[in-house]
């Protein structure tokens, strides 16, 4: 295959060329924010959703993003083309830039860099979502929305990346976060569901979680196939007792969670309703109005 293709700073380039300084403050001090994008069938999966929610993070973090939205929408598009994408990953990142090792980002410092990846997914291998994934819990907090809100998709994914290494550490395949008052808020880059008595939860994103694209397209699902879906906290304990349980993600979609902290979730394999909604999930990514044409 050829050479990726980067989107950097207003050029398209290949990936050996695509290089960022050492003083950005991205890499120094995590200093930016992204977004992780799914292409199906030569459409961008919800685009519109994930640009607003690239403006949001931008605006949380106090960053002027350095061309428009409509125009960063297209640059996306001419990523996937470049890379000849069908079905494929996209990450889209846009750091404070600035150019010194002061924390503080002056005004006459460097712009924003604004970057764009296309390729392929890293995708769990089609046996993993019968089997479900082992999951343990972190016993590092989830961010507070006072510290670091994590409704902002930052580059600064400490808290994430740590709980994620204690998972594989412990054999796991991801961690649990729970907030400061011990009620659940996601996994390190999933946002967490369970199913008891045919009802669905996921916890409202107030307690601390990223308002998940792949989360609010399963809200939707539900309500389309009239399964009923509550937006409430819940604790370790309503987890580890529950019927099934399931994490979502873009790149994960809907993947169950059969093993909670060494113990078997339900009977321990992918449930029914999750089962059912992964396959709703595929037909619904599908959809020609939930796609911007490549
Ligand atoms: C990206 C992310 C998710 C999942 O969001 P999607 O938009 O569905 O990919 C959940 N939690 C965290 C911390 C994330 O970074």
């Amino acid at each position: 295959m050829s050479e990726m293709i980067v989107y950097l700073e207003g050029a398209y380039v290949p990936l050996g060329e695509a290089k960022i300084p050492v003083m950005d403050h991205g890499l120094l001090y995590g200093d930016g924010i992204f977004e992780g994008i799914r292409a199906y069938g030569g459409r961008v999966f919800r685009l519109d959703d994930h640009m607003k929610r690239f403006q949001s993070a931008a605006r949380a973090i106090n960053l002027t993003l350095p061309l428009p939205l409509e125009e960063i929408t297209e640059i996306v598009l001419e990523t996937c083309r470049r890379n000849q994408i069908v079905d494929g990953y996209v990450r889209l990142v846009c750091t404070r830039g600035a150019d010194g090792l002061g924390l503080y980002p002056k005004p006459q410092a460097h712009g924003p860099r604004l970057f764009c990846i296309a390729g392929q997914v890293a995708l769990y291998p089609e046996e993993a979502y019968r089997r479900g994934l082992k999951v343990i819990t972190s016993h590092l907090r989830r961010n507070k929305a006072t510290i670091v809100d994590p409704q902002i998709k930052s580059l600064n994914y400490l808290n994430n990346i740590l709980a994620s290494i204690e998972a594989h550490r412990y054999g796991a395949d991801e961690a649990l976060m729970l907030n400061e008052d011990g009620i659940v808020t996601e996994c390190t880059g999933d946002n967490v569901f369970l199913v008891k008595d045919h009802v669905v939860k996921t916890p409202p994103v107030w307690l601390g979680t990223l308002d998940g694209i792949t989360r609010q397209s399963v809200i939707k699902i539900c309500k389309e196939l009239g399964v009923e879906l509550k937006e409430e906290p819940f604790t370790h304990f309503n987890l580890l007792n529950a019927d099934e349980a399931f994490l979502t993600g873009t790149a994960a979609e809907i993947i169950a969670l059969t093993e909670l902290d060494s113990q078997k979730i339900g009977n321990g394999v992918a449930g029914d309703m999750t089962m059912k909604l992964l396959k709703a999930f595929r037909e619904y990514v599908r959809r020609p109005e939930n796609g911007a044409k490549i």
